[in-house]
């Protein structure tokens, strides 16, 4: 791999960080206020082409790498939104945009794949169940034939991202019951379903973070869905799905990054004017160091991001490096705002200084898309080679 930082991150940073002015901290301070959606800024990524970085020119995006689309999320995250603005990048070009690309077929990318790149289609994913989380082969949701080749689909999702404001949503549902496969993770299959399909209906659920992005109860209720909407092949779709959960870790992990570059910038800033007993609070090593120690775990996690978007860009679909980028960067974003708080002391937890909303939002991805406590678990059999522990 190659460590030199390619020429066209420049412009770029450039480009985004004109796009991003006047969509700073305080706009999402006022969204966050009001559980507003950020349309403005999602309109004005998608219409300059910012949701189509890897999506191939011949469907309209720009034919580059997912690496390069982990440096745009990143950075159009450190504008101000942070890992809630990845929330959406992982919505539409993830859960739309990759998993079309690598496993639609020709009828569906042509159909999907340019309206994604110009942002005028939105996405989203309903894949966890009250009783399927971690789990995901306990899903419940059933698709079934129908006489006419089409699929019936039955059952709830909970906790679904941005369902208001998507056209489409990519659904896992289950097309041979669990009883009648030789291996757990056959079974399920792959859709893409119109959100405005009758039968279909969902209700915002309340939350702590990301509260300008809806995140859904799903009902599907009799939804009939044709057969030309299954993603690749049926009863195969956990192994079709594997890339899209990699790509939406590097994303997650992206927008982690973005939050604690923000965290440890407002706390770094806050210490060096922030005057007691006589001098800045900066100056004390108690106040110092933790910034300093995160800066660091930050860059690290950063290498690491990087190096598991270009794995997954040369073939590797192991995914082991995408877990484990989630997992440093998420702990420590968390860390990072949690510790901006404390430098900040009573004014962290006015909503005057961001740092309270970057520590609510960041929170979620600690668990979500993935809980650490299972990555802990992959790289202990996977990686280390320790007995499985589920
Ligand atoms: C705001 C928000 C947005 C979301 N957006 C979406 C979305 O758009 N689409 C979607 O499909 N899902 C979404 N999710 C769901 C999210 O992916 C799940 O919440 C997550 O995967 C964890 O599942 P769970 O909540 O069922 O926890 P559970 O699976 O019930 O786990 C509970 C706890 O037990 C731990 N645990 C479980 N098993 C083990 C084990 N063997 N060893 C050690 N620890 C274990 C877990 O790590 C976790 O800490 C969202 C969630 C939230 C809160």
């Amino acid at each position: 791999m190659q460590f030199a930082r390619p020429e066209h991150w420049n412009l770029v940073e450039e480009s985004l960080g004109a796009l991003s002015e006047p969509y700073g901290l305080e706009y999402w301070r006022e969204k966050d206020a009001r559980h507003e959606f950020p349309t403005e800024l999602w309109d004005a990524l998608g219409e300059n082409g910012w949701l189509g970085v890897s999506i191939p020119t011949e469907y309209g995006g720009q034919g580059m790498s997912f690496l390069d689309t982990v440096f745009v999320v990143e950075t159009a995250c450190r504008g101000g939104g942070g890992s809630t603005l990845s929330q959406l990048f992982m919505a539409t070009p993830v859960f739309g945009g990759e998993t079309i690309r690598r496993h639609g077929s020709a009828e569906l990318k042509q159909k999907l794949l340019p309206g994604i790149a110009d942002g005028s289609v939105d996405f989203c994913m309903a894949l966890t169940e009250p009783d399927a989380g971690s789990d995901t082969f306990a899903t419940a949701t059933t698709a079934t034939r129908n006489g006419n080749g089409s699929f019936v689909l039955n059952g709830q999702k909970v906790w679904i991202t941005a369902v208001p404001e998507s056209q489409y949503t990519l659904v896992i549902a289950r097309t041979t019951p669990a009883d009648k496969v030789e291996r757990r993770w056959q079974g399920l299959s792959l859709f893409i379903i119109d959100t405005d399909t009758p039968g279909l209906t969902h209700a915002p659920l309340e939350k702590v973070g990301t509260r300008c992005i809806a995140s859904s109860s799903v009902y599907f209720d009799d939804v009939e869905v044709p057969e030309d909407r299954l993603v690749g092949d049926p009863d195969m779709g956990w192994r079709h799905l594997v890339d899209t959960l990699n790509t939406e870790r590097l994303v997650t992990a992206a927008g982690c990054l973005a939050t604690a570059d923000l965290a440890l910038k407002i706390a770094s800033e806050y210490a060096s004017e922030r005057v007691v007993f006589g001098r800045a609070i900066g100056s004390n090593q108690g106040i110092q160091f933790p910034l300093a120690e995160l800066k660091m775990r930050v860059e690290a996690a950063r290498l690491l991001t990087y190096k598991a978007a270009w794995e997954y860009d040369s073939g590797d679909g192991s995914g082991t490096a995408a877990n484990m980028a989630k997992y440093l960067a998420s702990e420590v974003a968390c860390d990072a705002t949690d510790r901006a708080i404390q430098t900040l002391g009573g004014y962290g937890l006015s909503t005057e200084y961001h740092v309270e909303r970057l520590w609510r939002d960041t929170r979620l991805f600690r668990v979500a898309p993935v809980a650490n406590e299972l990555i802990l678990s992959f790289v202990g059999q996977h990686v280390l080679g320790l007995p499985r522990s589920y």
